[in-house]
C-alpha cells in the first residue's frame, strides 16, 4: 500500500508502547496526519506484566487495543503492521509485507527486548519478559512445574521442577522472585496433595553486588533482606555461564531447575540499524538532544530504543515516564516547527524509582525522600492504579490486589496454549 500524497504535514509514528502513544496523544490539535504503525494491536503496560507472568492479572487488565485508544481521533490511521526498514531519501517506511508508508516527519518508537549477551541460544530455556506472550509462557511455565512436581515421585526430579530461577536482580528479577515466593508460600499449599509447595527453592541469580543496583545502597540492603525473609536465595557475584533444559550452571555450580526466567539485559530494537545511525552497545540510536537522528532532521527516535544524556551527563533510564517525556517533548517541537519555531533541547526529570517485593513490600527512591515497606507498597499501588487507563481496568486491578492480599487467590492461574512440553 503507498498512501497518496496529503496536504496536511504526515507524521508517521513506529511503535505505540509508551513513547510513541504520548507523541501520538501530545499531537491532538495540530494540522497534521498520523499514521501510528505497531506489529501488536495492544498497547501493553508492561510494568505489570510480572504479574500476568505470576498468574496475579489477566492479559486483559494491562493492555488496551490501541484503535479502541484512538477511536474519537478522526486523524489517526492506526496499521497492524511490523516495520522493515526506512527509505530516509524517499521518506517512506517500509513494511514487512512489501507496503510502503510515506512521511513527513517520522517518530521512532520501537522500544527493546531483553539480550543474551551473545548466548542467544539460552532463550528457549530461559525466557525473558516483554510481551503478553512471554507474560502467558512463563506463568505456563511456572504453573505446570507444579503440576508436574505433584506427579514426580523422584525425589531429585521432583526438586529440579519445584526450583525457580531468575537470572538479574534488576526491578524485574526481584519483583519475580518475590511473586514466586508468594505463590508458592501462600496462595498454592491448600491446592496440592503429594507436594509442599512451600518447600519450592527461588533462587535470584546476581552477577553483580547487590539487588536494585539502581537504588540508593540502603534500599538495595532492604531490598535483599525482605527477599531473605520471604525465603528467595539470592546468589551474587557468579555470573550464569550455561542455561540448558536441565537448569543453569553460575560460579562453576550447576543448579538443576525445570524453570528458569532471563530479567538480564536489554537489546534496543532494530532502528538504528534502518537508519544506519550511531549506536551504543546495546544497539541504543544514539540521538541528538533534540531527539532527531544525527543527519536526519525530519526523523526522530524516542524511549528505549534511544540514548540520550540528561543535564548531569546520565544516561537518560529506560522507564516508561523517560519515554512519555521524550515523546511528549517530540510532539511540541513538531508543533513549534509547524509554526516555523523551535524548541531548547530535551531535558529529562527524574521523578522516582520503585521496585515491588513480594506482595506487601516496596522500595521507593524519590531523590531526597526514601521510602521502604508497607507505605512504600501502598504507594507503588496507587501510582500503578493510577497510570493504568480507564476506570474498568483500574478497579479490576485494585480488585485483584485486594483479593490476593485478603484471600491469597490469583485469579488468572490459568495454564493456556498447550501443556505438555515446558517442564521437563
Ligand atoms: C518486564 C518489564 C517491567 C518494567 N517495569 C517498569 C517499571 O516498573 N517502571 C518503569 O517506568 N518502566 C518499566 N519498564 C520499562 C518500560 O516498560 C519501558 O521503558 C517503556 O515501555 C519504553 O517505552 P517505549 O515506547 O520506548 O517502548 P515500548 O513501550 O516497548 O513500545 C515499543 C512498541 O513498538 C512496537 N514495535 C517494535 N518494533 C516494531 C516494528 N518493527 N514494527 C512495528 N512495531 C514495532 C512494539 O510492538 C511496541 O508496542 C519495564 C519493562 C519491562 C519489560
Amino acid at each position: 500500500m503507498t498512501m497518496p500524497p496529503s496536504q496536511p504535514h504526515r507524521v508517521v509514528i513506529v511503535g505505540a508502547g509508551f513513547g510513541g502513544l504520548e507523541t501520538t496523544y501530545r499531537l491532538a490539535g495540530a494540522p497534521v496526519e498520523i499514521t501510528l504503525i505497531d506489529r501488536r494491536n495492544h498497547h501493553l503496560f508492561q510494568p505489570l506484566l510480572y504479574q500476568v507472568a505470576t498468574a496475579s492479572l489477566a492479559t486483559s487488565e494491562i493492555a488496551w487495543p490501541i484503535r479502541y485508544l484512538l477511536r474519537d481521533r478522526r486523524e489517526v490511521t492506526t496499521l497492524f503492521a511490523n516495520v522493515s526498514g526506512i527509505d530516509a531519501q524517499a521518506r517512506q517506511v517500509q513494511l514487512e509485507d512489501g507496503a510502503t508508508v510515506p512521511y513527513d516527519t517520522l517518530v521512532l518508537a520501537t522500544g527493546a527486548r531483553h539480550a543474551y549477551f551473545g548466548h542467544d541460544e539460552w532463550e528457549p530455556f530461559a525466557p525473558g519478559l516483554k510481551t503478553l506472550e512471554d507474560a502467558t509462557t512463563l506463568r505456563r511455565r511456572i504453573l505446570v512445574a507444579f503440576e508436574r512436581a505433584e506427579r514426580e515421585c523422584d525425589p531429585e526430579r521432583r526438586a529440579a521442577l519445584l526450583t525457580f530461577v531468575i537470572i538479574g536482580a534488576g526491578p524485574t528479577g526481584v519483583e519475580l522472585a518475590g511473586t514466586i515466593a508468594d505463590l508458592a508460600q501462600d496462595t498454592l499449599p491448600r491446592d496440592f496433595r503429594h507436594i509442599d509447595t512451600r518447600k519450592a527453592r527461588v533462587v535470584l541469580i546476581e552477577a553483580g553486588t547487590r539487588v536494585l543496583a539502581g537504588f540508593p545502597d540502603d534500599l538495595s540492603a532492604y531490598a535483599l533482606k525482605s527477599l531473605q525473609s520471604l525465603g528467595v536465595e539470592v546468589m551474587f557475584g557468579e555470573p550464569v555461564t550455561d542455561c540448558s533444559a536441565d537448569g543453569v550452571v553460575y560460579g562453576g555450580k550447576k543448579l538443576e531447575a525445570r524453570t528458569i526466567i532471563w530479567a538480564a539485559g536489554v537489546r534496543a530494537s532494530r532502528a538504528a540499524e534502518w537508519l544506519n545511525a550511531p549506536a551504543d552497545r546495546a544497539f541504543r540510536l544514539k540521538v541528538e538532544p533534540d531527539l532527531t537522528v544525527p543527519g536526519h532532521p525530519d526523523i526522530f527516535a524516542v524511549g528505549d530504543t534511544t540514548t540520550v544524556m540528561d543535564a548531569e551527563g546520565n544516561p537518560v533510564p529506560g522507564i516508561a515516564p523517560a519515554a512519555k517525556q521524550q515523546g511528549r517533548y517530540v510532539a511540541s517541537l513538531i508543533k513549534a516547527r509547524l509554526r516555523g519555531g523551535t524548541l531548547p533541547p530535551f531535558r529529562y526529570k527524574h521523578a522516582g524509582s520503585l521496585a515491588q517485593i513480594g506482595k506487601r513490600l516496596a522500595v521507593i527512591d524519590f531523590g531526597r525522600i526514601k521510602l521502604r515497606g508497607a507505605v512504600a507498597w501502598w504507594i507503588w499501588g496507587i501510582a500503578h492504579i493510577y497510570f493504568l487507563i480507564g476506570l474498568r481496568n483500574r478497579l479490576s486491578v485494585a480488585l485483584s490486589w485486594v483479593w490476593i492480599h485478603a484471600r491469597n487467590q490469583r485469579a488468572a492461574r490459568l495454564i493456556t496454549q498447550g501443556s505438555s512440553k515446558v517442564a521437563r
